[in-house]
């Protein structure tokens, strides 16, 4: 099986979010299973720094307003197809804006670019490499599939992958005479969208299938609270809507070997946690006693919930719960907490900003990881946190619902529970949980045992891998003779 794998972002060469975790992860755990990945992407400055361009597998004299052609490379353990296209992908910045944080106002055409020469890939455009099935990544690529459908590779199976369905890719019909689809495809089954052209919507529209990276983020969108307005469309594909979660890189996490660590263990000495422990108190500047340490390791937005956390601090510190967040985000959110922490000095530490190192930290020494996300298709912090023994303590929602398992009284007495789980909409449903957390936490041989079921999940892409494969092969099959 080859597969075209359409993406704007790959770990470990361009990453903004859990979208780079999955196309970099994937190929690799499905190479396992004889699948082989082939993966386009744009050719940003820190990618064409990255390889020597050989001689290119294709050229186009004019792809949306300039010269690209498609290199390929192989990175990381990765078959990568680059294009380069220096009018649209070399400039300064990340990859959908400038150094200030804008949006390109070019990137309908750096996408449609990206998406065009996928299509082209997919109709044949690379000598001696045809792929039997083409996999869209978010709005970036999803017009892949739609030159598919409107273009040679019309009997190619596709498959769009949705990360997070906030991010559309809306643009002004203005743009479409400049798409190069025919005129039939703006139309309300094609890219058309509330008048002008959507992205995503015409990926949704033209895939084969769709998938979501959990299965309840998958019937979430199904409804006006989590649709974003595709809701509709979405419902109308729900035959061919499947929810597959994320999986995550099990060596660079884990608790045994992690060089992040000041003390690395196993679930068999779970003792050994309570050096780093000691080292989240010096790095967050909170007192030393035996009270559970509450950890948050997210990015500080409204769809995170960090605004119940900022509300939830006093009550917190009232519980007996010393909290240690690290993060960066929304100036006012930032601003709280830091707040929260002068209020609750040796209660409450804040870190703002990105430290890879110290998330490592935090998964191996605090007590519990909790996440009040108002959506969250898949997330990656509490499959840290179950990995690590650090507790999560999840909103009951999309992927977070679908990962850990609350330790009610049921799950507690068949020994499963891995979490705790509470609903963001519900007034005093944070705090029930915490202070379910820190009754248990009062009971060590309840919490080790929740830590120890949690450290035996698996959370490796080994399964997930095989879910994607499996729908491959179905989509494949579905191919007209
Ligand atoms: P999202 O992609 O929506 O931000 P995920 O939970 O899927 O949320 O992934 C977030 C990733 O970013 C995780 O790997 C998490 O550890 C990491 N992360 C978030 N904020 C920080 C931070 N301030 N410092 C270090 N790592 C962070």
């Amino acid at each position: 099986m080859q597969v075209l794998a359409v993406t704007p972002e790959i770990y470990p060469l361009i990453k903004t979010g859990g979208l780079a975790d999955v196309t970099g992860a994937l190929p690799l755990a499905l190479a396992k299973l004889g699948v082989s990945t082939r993966t386009l992407i744009p050719g940003y400055p820190v990618v064409m720094k990255a390889f020597k361009k050989g001689r290119p597998l294709h050229k186009y004299a004019a792809l949306q307003g300039g010269k690209a052609a498609i290199y390929k490379a192989s990175l990381a353990g990765l078959d990568l197809l680059i294009l380069d296209a220096p009018h649209l992908f070399e400039r300064p910045g990340g990859p959908y804006g400038d150094a200030t944080g804008s949006d390109f106002p070019d990137n309908w055409r750096r996408f449609a670019a990206l998406s065009q020469a996928g299509a082209d890939i997919a109709a044949g455009a690379i000598k001696g490499w045809v792929p039997d099935i083409v996999h869209a990544h978010d709005w970036q690529s999803a017009m892949t599939l739609a030159y598919m459908r409107y273009g040679a590779a019309v009997t190619t199976p596709s498959t769009l992958t949705v990360h997070n369905l906030a991010f559309q890719g809306q643009f002004g019909a203005g743009i479409f005479a400049e798409l190069g689809l025919p005129a039939a495809a703006m139309s309300l089954d094609g890219v058309e969208y509330y008048g002008g052209v959507g992205f995503l919507k015409a990926g949704l529209q033209a895939a084969w299938a769709i998938t979501t990276v959990s299965p309840t983020y998958a019937q979430e969108i199904r409804t006006p609270d989590f649709g974003m307005g595709l809701d509709g469309l979405v419902n109308m594909r729900a035959s061919d809507l499947h929810g597959i979660v994320n999986g995550i890189d099990v060596e660079t996490w884990d608790p045994e070997t992690d060089r992040h660590l000041v003390a690395n263990y196993s679930a068999a000495a779970l003792e050994a946690r309570r050096a780093n422990r000691n080292a989240v108190e010096k790095r967050f500047s909170l007192e030393h006693d035996e009270s559970p340490i509450i950890c948050v390791v997210s990015r500080l937005t409204w769809q995170k919930g960090m605004d119940l956390l900022v509300a939830n601090l006093d009550g917190m510190v009232a519980a007996g719960v010393r909290v240690a967040v690290l993060g960066s985000g929304d100036a006012a959110l930032e601003g709280a907490l830091l707040a929260g922490a002068a209020r609750h000095r040796g209660r409450v530490g804040v870190v703002i900003g990105y430290d890879e190192s110290l998330s490592h930290l935090m998964q191996g020494g605090c007590d519990a990881i909790v996440i009040p996300s108002r959506f969250e298709p898949c997330g990656l912090t509490q499959l840290y946190g179950l990995r690590y023994g650090c507790v999560p303590i999840v909103a009951r929602t999309g992927g977070l619902a679908d990962t850990v398992i609350d330790a009610n009284e049921a799950a507690l007495s068949a020994g499963v529970a891995t979490g705790f789980e509470f609903d963001t909409a519900q007034p005093g449903s944070f705090m029930h949980a915490i202070s379910r957390a820190t009754a248990a936490y009062a009971a060590p041989s309840t919490w080790s045992a929740i830590q120890r079921q949690g450290m035996k999940a698996d959370v490796s892409w080994d399964r997930s891998a095989r879910k994607y494969a499996d729908l491959y092969k179905s989509l494949v099959a579905r191919k007209p003779a």
